[in-house]
């Protein structure tokens, strides 16, 4: 009897993030029955299989010809565990890029923080990402390992996933629209339950719009006026605060979902009342929540973090203009896992350590 050929997956081809029906069209291009994709897909994305070889389910002579097939699985480079168990991954992908990725548990959750890029061009200067530069967009296979990777780690299921590591989502909107299905539909997590976090791209926020996803929306806002806005933010330089704003409004009117402003609070330069009675004036009466993140301090930038009593005078000013306000105070820290502290750590790729697979 004449083997299947087995068919040459193209470089950028990868099993993981291909939905139910893709990997049953898959399996019986090799000749292989149908059911073996329900059985694929439940290797994939529920036992985690890092090879066609793992599937022990699979005719051991089919198994040894498809191999070397790529799954679409990294590897574990580096893990770091801090204080309050939030663990950060450095993962190794196939071209050796490093990306990073963050599980952070509680009680009740357990929250994956993607990376959608390796990298960020943003710049934001208050951000380790950018600093590091870009190097470039993740697929959306490699957004979904990332939270396998998590998941397989802490033995426990995924239920919440923000795109707030490194990179612009809005700029990989694709990919990252591609995994948000894949997330949804095939590891099984509520869209509810995932965030896309951008600092605002033209023209994106309409487009992501249109996809009618249940996802939160989330907008790095940072400043209550464009003059501090470009500053800390170099990439939003083009994107006037107002478009941007009623970019916001429109993508409220199209999805009927409110938007989140997240607002890092950096001491002496976006912290006064004043600016957040300003910052309230911007988005009064539109359908949103305010969540202010305290600065997580970085060694190439030289901010504060302001004190808990100016932080609250921040948040009660906003208070009183009615907008639904909180502080989210970044888990992880210690091992620099929190939010704008993700970069590609020279000392871990020299010597890596402990390495797991
Ligand atoms: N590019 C996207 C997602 C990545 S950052 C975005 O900008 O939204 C996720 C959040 O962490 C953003 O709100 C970002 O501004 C914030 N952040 C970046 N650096 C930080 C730092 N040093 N301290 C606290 N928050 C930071």
């Amino acid at each position: 009897m004449n083997a299947p050929v087995t068919e040459k997956p193209k470089p950028d081809d990868a099993l993981l993030g291909r939905s139910l029906e893709q990997l049953t069209e898959w399996v019986r291009s090799q000749g292989q029955p149908p059911y073996r994709g329900k059985q694929l897909h439940q290797w994939l994305y529920q036992k985690g299989a890092r090879s066609l070889s793992d599937i022990t389910v699979f005719p051991k002579q089919w198994r040894s010809e498809v191999e070397t097939v790529k799954v679409g699985r990294s590897r574990v480079h580096h893990r770091s565990i801090a204080p309050d168990q939030t663990r950060k991954y450095l993962l190794r992908l196939e071209d050796d890029a490093l990306v990073e990725t963050v599980g952070i548990p509680t009680e009740k959750r357990l929250t994956v923080c993607v990376s959608s890029q390796v990298g960020c061009p943003m710049n934001c200067d208050f951000c380790a990402t950018g600093k590091g530069g870009f190097l470039r967009n993740l697929k959306a296979w490699e957004i979904v390992d990332q939270v396998l990777t998590v998941q397989e780690d802490f033995q426990r299921r995924v239920s919440n996933v923000v795109f707030m590591g490194m990179g612009e989502p809005l700029l990989n909107l694709d990919e990252v629209v591609a995994s948000v299905r894949t997330l949804n539909e095939d590891v099984g997590i509520a869209q509810r339950s995932l965030v896309i976090s951008t600092v605002g791209i033209p023209h994106r926020i309409r487009q992501l719009a249109e996809h009618n996803l249940q996802v939160t929306f989330a907008v790095s806002l940072h400043a209550p006026e464009q003059k501090l806005r470009a500053q800390l933010i170099p990439g939003a330089k083009h994107y006037p605060l107002e478009k941007l704003l009623s970019d916001c409004r429109k993508y409220v009117n199209m999805t009927g979902r409110r938007v989140t402003f997240e607002y890092i609070l950096l001491a002496g330069v976006n912290d006064s009342p004043k600016q957040a009675i300003a910052l309230a004036k911007l988005i009064q009466g539109m359908q949103s929540h305010v969540n202010l993140i305290p600065y997580n301090p970085i060694s190439e930038a030289d901010y504060q973090r302001p004190k808990t009593h100016d932080i609250q005078q921040f948040k009660h000013a906003l208070e009183q203009y009615k907008i639904a306000v909180s502080v989210r105070y970044s888990r992880g820290l210690e091992t620099d896992a929190a939010c704008g502290q993700l970069r590609i750590n020279q000392s871990v790729i020299i010597s890596p350590s402990p390495v797991l697979s």
